[in-house]
C-alpha cells in the first residue's frame, strides 16, 4: 500500500491534492485499499433496494437527461398512487427490504399525495427511500414525518460555473442547502456525482469528495455520465468516465467508510460486469428496477439501460446470483448507515 493509501485507510481524511493523485492513479491499489476497508466497516452483505421510477415527467431541464421537460421525443407516463403502493407491495414479495421511489420533477404528486403514499407503503414496515428532486424544507419534514426514511438527492457537481451551466433555471446553492434541509429534518441523506460531463476537470471530482465529507452524508452514489440523444449533451460516450467513476467511489469508501454506497446502474451500462466490479472496490449496495418492462423503457434519463426486458423477479434473483458468485451476500436488514 502507497503511503496516501496507508494514511486514507487509517486516518480516513485526504488533503485534495492527494485525492487528486489517486484519481489519476491506474487504481488497482485503491480498488483493494477500499474493499478492504468496505469488509471491515460494513461487512459481506449486500443491500438490494427495488426502486420504483413512478413518474418521467419533469418541470426541470438538466443538460444531460433525458427526462428534461424540452425532450419532445420522450414518451411521458405517470403511475397512479395505487399503481405505486401495488409495486411497492410487489417488491416486498420479491424481499426487497428498502423501496425507492423515484421520478421526475412533476408537480402532480403534491405534498399531501405523496405523504399518502408513505404512510401506506410504510405499513409494509421496509424502509423508504424518495428520490424525486427540490423540495423545501418543509415538505421534506412532511415526508420525514409521514414516515420516510432516506432522501437521496445528487449535487451533481460542485463545480459552481458547471453546476450552473448544466442546470439552466436551478441554483448551486439551494441545492446544498436542500440537502442540509433532508439531513435537518431526521432524514438519512444520500447524494452523488455524475462523472464525465463536460468541461468537468479532476479538481472538479476531487471537490466533490470533500463535499461529501463536509456533509457527512449517510449514502453516496456516483455515475458515469453516459450522453442521451435527445439533449443538448447529445455525442459519444467516453468511456473513461467508468474509471473515473469508479476511482471516486474507492475513494468515497475510504474517507467515508461506514456509509452506504451502491454500485450504480448507469456503471453496469458502460461496462457489462460494471456492478459486480464496483462490489469488489467499495460498493455495499444495489438497486434493482421494480417496474414491469412498458415503464422501465420510458425512464430513459440515459439510453441504453440494462435489463429493460427483465422481469423484476427475474432481476432479482439475477442480481443474488451475481453477488453470490463474488463471496458476499444479500443482507436481510433495511439497511440504515450505521456509524461506526
Ligand atoms: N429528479 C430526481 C431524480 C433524478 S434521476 C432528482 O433531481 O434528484 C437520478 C440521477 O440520474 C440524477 O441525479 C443524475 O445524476 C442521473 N442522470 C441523469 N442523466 C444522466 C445521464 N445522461 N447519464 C448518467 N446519469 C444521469
Amino acid at each position: 500500500m502507497n503511503n496516501i493509501l496507508k494514511k486514507a485507510y487509517t486516518e480516513h481524511n485526504l488533503s485534495k491534492s492527494e485525492i487528486i493523485t489517486l484519481l489519476n492513479s491506474d487504481g488497482k491499489e485503491l480498488y483493494k485499499t477500499a474493499d478492504k476497508v468496505r469488509q471491515e466497516f460494513v461487512g459481506d452483505g449486500v443491500h438490494l433496494r427495488g426502486l420504483i421510477e413512478f413518474s418521467n415527467i419533469c418541470k426541470r431541464e438538466c443538460k444531460y437527461c433525458g427526462l428534461r421537460a424540452p425532450n419532445k421525443n420522450a414518451d411521458r407516463y405517470r403511475l397512479k398512487p395505487d399503481e405505486i403502493i401495488e409495486y411497492a407491495k410487489k417488491g416486498v414479495e420479491l424481499g426487497y427490504k428498502t423501496i425507492v421511489l423515484q421520478s421526475g420533477e412533476d408537480s402532480f404528486y403534491t405534498t399531501e399525495k405523496l405523504c399518502n403514499i408513505i404512510s401506506e407503503i410504510k405499513k409494509f414496515d421496509i424502509a423508504l427511500t424518495l428520490s424525486i428532486g427540490e423540495k423545501t424544507k418543509e415538505e421534506y419534514q412532511a415526508f420525514k414525518d409521514a414516515g420516510a426514511d432516506r432522501y437521496l438527492l445528487r449535487i451533481e457537481t460542485t463545480n459552481k460555473t458547471l453546476y450552473q451551466k448544466m442546470h439552466p433555471n436551478m441554483n448551486y446553492e439551494n441545492r446544498k442547502q436542500c440537502l442540509y434541509n433532508i439531513k435537518d429534518s431526521g432524514l438519512e441523506v444520500g447524494s452523488g456525482s455524475l462523472v464525465g460531463l463536460p468541461e468537468q476537470t479532476v479538481e472538479d471530482l476531487a471537490d466533490d469528495i470533500l463535499f461529501f465529507k463536509e456533509l457527512d452524508a449517510d449514502m453516496i452514489g456516483i455515475g458515469p455520465f453516459i450522453p442521451h440523444p435527445d439533449t443538448p449533451l447529445s455525442g459519444k460516450l467516453n468511456k473513461e468516465n467508468f474509471d473515473f467513476a469508479l476511482k471516486m467511489m474507492a475513494i468515497v469508501r475510504l474517507l467515508l467508510p461506514d456509509i452506504n454506497i451502491p454500485a450504480t446502474t448507469a456503471m453496469e451500462t458502460i461496462n457489462p460486469m460494471g456492478r459486480i466490479i464496483a462490489l469488489n472496490s467499495g460498493a455495499n449496495v444495489v438497486m434493482p428496477n421494480i417496474l414491469d418492462s412498458e415503464y422501465k423503457i420510458k425512464y430513459e434519463i440515459y439510453p441504453n439501460k440494462i435489463c429493460l426486458n427483465e422481469h423484476s423477479g427475474k432481476c432479482r434473483n439475477c442480481i443474488e446470483g451475481k453477488i453470490k458468485s463474488i463471496g458476499r451476500f444479500v443482507s436481510d436488514t433495511k439497511g440504515f448507515h450505521k456509524r461506526v
